[in-house]
């Protein structure tokens, strides 16, 4: 492809709200162009790059055994309505009528439209399983549509579902699945990390996260210096923090005046924050209701929002204000276990369960409890509900946990029969009996992808494609192409690197300078250039990595060889 025929319109503007790498060098480089919020166009350069990612999911899933399918974009409210997630799927789900008053929406992903699909056409366990994927435009009207590629509204998702007749052949495809996806990121030269995570709104058990590795990730992830644990914090778990149990005493009410934070009450009691009870009010939000909600975490440790939400299976948490606080009955900074209102829902995080002498609030102004006694109480409710910190000990190992951030560019859960019980999908099992269909799905973000890569890898001039992502591995920059030596020398080498099978594109544009070229070529990240420019007369040009831009010189003759042997490397 030559850079006179191309269109590439690079620019020095920012957009204002980029404000990660990928974001400022995708529109700068004239890959992307936003056309509203959450909402990018493609442009060649872009679509390049797009199409070399979906290419490789395509081939590993296709190796996989999945068959590819597409589903329609736009799909009928009805189907949602059978599976209940009309309701539950809130404000991402886009909705709208056609003329005729009927209602659809804009798929946000595909559960429903698969099962409808694969519904009394596949009927008996000889024909399962069956594994249907597509890579396709996806809607979600995110609440805050950011970053660029990262966060759309519209966006590209390769989203497959699988179908099994037993729980045994699910989780052997949903292995499948993660042995596939790690060759995908692996050959799109991604450093990346494998996590477990929080199955989230789409229900169901057992599933992991593949982060690509980057400061700006949205995602904290928790990984164990000495073992292969990872989990998303949102499902990541520890060895429980244990400290000498105290002796029972016996329950007091004691005064502590404008004594609201754990820190101030330790400190006026002289208690180890350990021994207290922390409690984190919020508002849950339910289909049809709203609950106030006390989660109760020991003093030292946080609380972690998802872990929080899922234990009394809220849709999502908001924080509570100082009137709901009070409208609930509660009084802030001094809220405990004994004496809550009655329609509050309450939880206590697990490591808890033992505490026999702890500090908490006792719902009055400028009180606090001691020596509440947890294993003499009855009906609590408890579930994990700890944010794994830095330093913590990992459950696995027993190594050191810390954080890193990380892209989430694919999910794969194993989904159960949560869809199939819903729209009565079933099948025939080999009694002759009726079962709804075991089911995984899987994800991948290609458009995400696209950004991932540059957060991954870029400097401060711009773009650095891996070789299996980059739209051209080699840029032939000709210095000076009004010259006509230089031209033809240039072509020359363009014409021998394609004929290599080399993705090569030349900067054959005459108005343009050499330092504008090479700008282009550091914005753009193509892996590597060769500059046909002063050496010429003496057969030589220059090789020049865009990752450490470094330059070499070559023989004219030996072009082709070297950048056959950098690719490789
Ligand atoms: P997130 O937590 O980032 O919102 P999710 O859990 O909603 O992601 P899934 O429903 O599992 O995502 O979708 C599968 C994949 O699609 C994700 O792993 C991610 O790579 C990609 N993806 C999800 N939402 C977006 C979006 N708004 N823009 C671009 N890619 C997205
Ligand atoms: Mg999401």
């Amino acid at each position: 492809m030559k850079f006179s025929n191309l269109f590439i319109p690079t620019t020095k503007e920012t957009p204002n709200d980029a404000t990660l790498p990928s974001h400022q060098y995708l529109v700068r480089g004239g890959f992307v162009a936003q056309t509203g919020a959450g909402i990018y166009d493609f442009m060649p350069l872009g679509k390049m790059v797009l199409d070399k990612i979906r290419a490789v999911v395509k081939e590993e899933m296709d190796n996989a055994g999945a068959n590819e399918v597409q589903f329609g974009f736009v799909t009928p409210l009805s189907l949602w309505d059978e599976s209940g997630r009309s309701t539950t799927m809130g404000n991402e789900l886009l909705r709208f009528k056609d003329r005729k008053n009927g209602d659809y929406v804009l798929s946000p992903t595909n559960e429903e439209a698969v099962v409808n699909m694969v519904k009394n056409r596949v009927t008996s366990y000889k024909d399962l399983p069956v594994h249907l994927y597509q890579i396709n435009t996806k809607f979600r009207d995110e609440a805050r549509p950011r970053f660029g590629l990262m966060r759309g509204r519209e966006f590209l998702m390769k989203d497959g579902y699988s179908f099994h007749s037993s729980q045994e052949d699910l989780v052997r495809e949903f292995n499948l699945m993660e042995e596939t996806y790690k060759k995908i990121y692996t050959r799109l030269g991604l450093e990346f990390r494998v996590v477990e995570a929080d199955s989230g709104a789409i229900g169901g058990s057992g599933s992991k996260e593949f982060h690509v590795l980057a400061n700006s990730g949205e995602d904290t992830i928790v990984v164990c210096d000495s073992c292969d644990y990872g989990a998303n914090i949102e499902a990541a778990i520890r060895k429980p923090n244990q400290k000498e149990k105290l002796e029972t005493i016996s329950q007091e009410k004691v005064e502590t005046p404008n004594c609201k934070t754990i820190d101030e009450v330790s400190t006026f009691l002289n208690v180890d924050a350990y021994y207290s009870m922390k409690a984190v009010i919020k508002k849950a939000i339910f289909e049809d209701t709203t609950k106030i909600a006390v989660f109760f975490v020991r003093g030292t440790d946080e609380l972690e929002e998802t872990k929080a939400c899922n234990s009394v299976g809220a849709l999502e948490l908001e924080d509570a204000s100082e009137d709901d606080i009070s409208n609930a009955g509660l009084v802030a900074g001094y809220c405990g276990i004994v004496g809550l209102p009655k329609d509050i829902l309450v939880v206590i995080d697990n490591e808890l369960k033992e505490d026999n002498n702890l500090v908490c609030g006792a719902n009055e102004e400028n009180y606090h409890l001691k020596g509440v006694d947890l294993t003499s109480m009855e009906d609590l409710v408890f579930a994990d509900l700890i944010a794994v910190q830095e330093g913590d000990i990992c459950s696995c190992c027993g190594g050191k946990l810390s954080y890193t951030k990380g892209i989430e560019a694919g999910h794969i859960f194993q989904l159960g029969t949560k869809y199939s019980e819903a729209m009565n999908a079933n099948f025939l099992d080999a009694n002759g009996k009726t079962q709804p269909f075991i089911m995984g799905c899987y994800g991948v973000g290609v458009s995400r992808l696209v950004a991932a890569v540059i957060e991954q890898n870029h400097d401060e001039k711009g773009c650095i494609w891996t070789k299996t992502t980059a739209p051209f591995l080699v840029d032939v920059i000709v210095s000076n192409a009004k010259k006509e030596d230089e031209l033809d020398a240039g072509l020359k080498i363009y014409e021998d690197l394609k004929s290599n099978g080399i993705d090569t594109i030349i900067d054959d544009r005459k108005k343009e300078r050499f330092g504008f070229k090479m700008g282009d070529f550091e914005l753009l990240g193509f892996p590597y250039a060769v500059v046909v420019g002063k050496k010429l007369q003496d057969g030589l040009v220059e090789i020049v990595d865009r990752k450490t831009l470094e330059k070499t010189e070559v023989s004219i003759n030996d072009v082709a060889s070297r950048i056959q042997e950098l690719i490789k490397n």
